[in-house]
């Protein structure tokens, strides 16, 4: 099956605007992607229809509010397979996931000298809070280093793995490069040693079928932002028996069973972990953005994505001065490059004064831009509603760009 792309745009209304006096190409897709019309209603007719506190009230609005929340975290376990909805518990982002399961599972479960392994690729936030633990418990956080072409070293993976390899939380798929990790392999290898697995799934979970209990993975993270969800939102997946013995990340209400002043117990899981009045409208449409893509199914549209990458590639690298940066076998629609001797903040500025949107900088991946020795780079990222006629506009402006400072 192939996309009508036609409809697909149609149901994206901030695609259909002019920026810079040129028709928006939206080519940031992995900082986040639009919205479709369906998740910007459901957000718009919860506020209108059913706003009220959840899981409390003894009213109507209160039960209708609650019901759609839950049933969100029964689309969610079905979307990345979980075995329960319990498993399920709702973040501000991946970011909040990683330092949810850094905090709680870190700081009961690892001790002076334990190994928490990443690799160098990896996303600030799956670097910082492994680094803040070890600040505090005395681990030690290793680094899987990876070759020129953005594929992680494998002969190196193996030998950092030892019986001190607590915790492997690893990129599922690149945001600055694109690539898509081997985490099966990587798990299996890992679990040999007896270490919980992490995956970072920001980048991964709009473009690949996700199977938490396939994959075998201990916690799964997204952000609802990256796949046309609203902003605030994310997803921390953890098998129930851990779950269950991480202490609470953050107390208030919702999380507890009882509370006196000597003593409080805690909810069960998921709500031992979900502190405070929770995003409620956010999470009740992201039920929509799951539905979306449901409705379009993974394979086709990554398909199309990986069309639009290989046009891309292709056509980029007839331009003189193209360095691509990250050039995976496996990848993801995310193609970063410099155009030689420019700085990649000038390139993206004068994409955007022909009104192509991509993203420039570092790509909050630091230490990946000293590996390859660069500040940063120029990321174009696509997405289901990108066509090949927005890439040869692009690519009709990159090669007058590279041709001002060839001349
Ligand atoms: N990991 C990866 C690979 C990402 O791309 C991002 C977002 N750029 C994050 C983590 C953090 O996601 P968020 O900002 O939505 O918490």
């Amino acid at each position: 099956m192939s996309l009508d792309l036609e409809k697909i745009r149609g149901e994206f209304p901030v695609l259909h605007q002019e920026v810079n006096g040129k028709p928006l190409i939206y080519f940031d897709n992995a900082a986040t992607t639009q919205k479709p019309k369906s998740v910007i209603d459901a957000l718009s007719n919860y506020y209108q229809l059913d706003n009220s506190n959840i899981h409390r009230g003894a009213h109507t609005l209160a039960d209708r509010a609650t019901r759609y929340f839950e049933e969100t975290r029964t689309a969610v376990k079905a979307f990345i397979n979980a075995k329960e909805d319990n498993e399920i518990i709702f973040t501000k982002g991946t970011t909040e996931s990683i330092n949810l399961v850094a905090a709680s599972y870190g700081k009961k479960f690892l001790n002076q000298g334990d190994e928490i392994l990443i690799s160098a690729m990896e996303h600030h936030a799956n670097i910082v809070p492994w680094q803040m633990l070890c600040e505090e418990k005395g681990t030690v956080l290793k680094i899987i280093p990876i070759h020129d072409n953005g594929e992680i070293i494998w002969e190196e993976f193996e030998k950092l793995l030892s019986e001190r390899t607590k915790i492997l939380s690893i990129v599922h798929a690149s945001n600055a490069l694109g690539t898509i990790n081997p985490v099966r392999e990587m798990i299996k290898a890992a679990k040999k040693w007896g270490a919980i697995i992490l995956l970072d799934g920001a980048q991964s979970t709009s473009h690949l079928p996700i199977d938490v209990q396939e994959l075998d993975c201990d916690f799964f993270c997204f952000s609802a932002h990256k796949l046309f969800g609203p902003t605030g939102l994310g997803v921390l997946y953890g098998k129930r028996t851990i779950l269950e013995e991480m202490p609470p990340y953050q107390g208030g209400g919702e999380m507890i069973k009882e509370v006196t002043f000597e003593k409080t117990t805690f909810n069960e899981i998921p709500f031992k972990f979900e502190a405070g009045t929770p995003n409620i409208a956010d999470v009740i449409a992201f039920k929509k953005a799951i539905e979306y893509i449901n409705e379009l199914g993974k394979p086709v549209i990554k398909k199309h994505e990986d069309g639009l990458l290989e046009y891309t590639v292709g056509k980029l690298n007839e331009i003189k001065g193209f360095i691509p940066v990250g050039t995976a076998q496996e990848k993801v629609s995310v193609i970063s490059f410099n155009i030689n001797g420019m700085h990649p903040f000038d390139v993206g500025m004068m994409l955007d004064a022909n009104g192509i949107a991509v993203r420039t900088g570092h790509h909050c991946t630091q230490p990946l831009m000293q590996r390859f020795g660069i500040e940063g780079t120029v990321r174009a990222s696509f997405s289901v509603y990108n066509t090949q006629t927005e890439i040869d506009r692009m690519v009709e402006s990159l090669t007058k760009i590279a041709k001002i400072k060839n001349r």
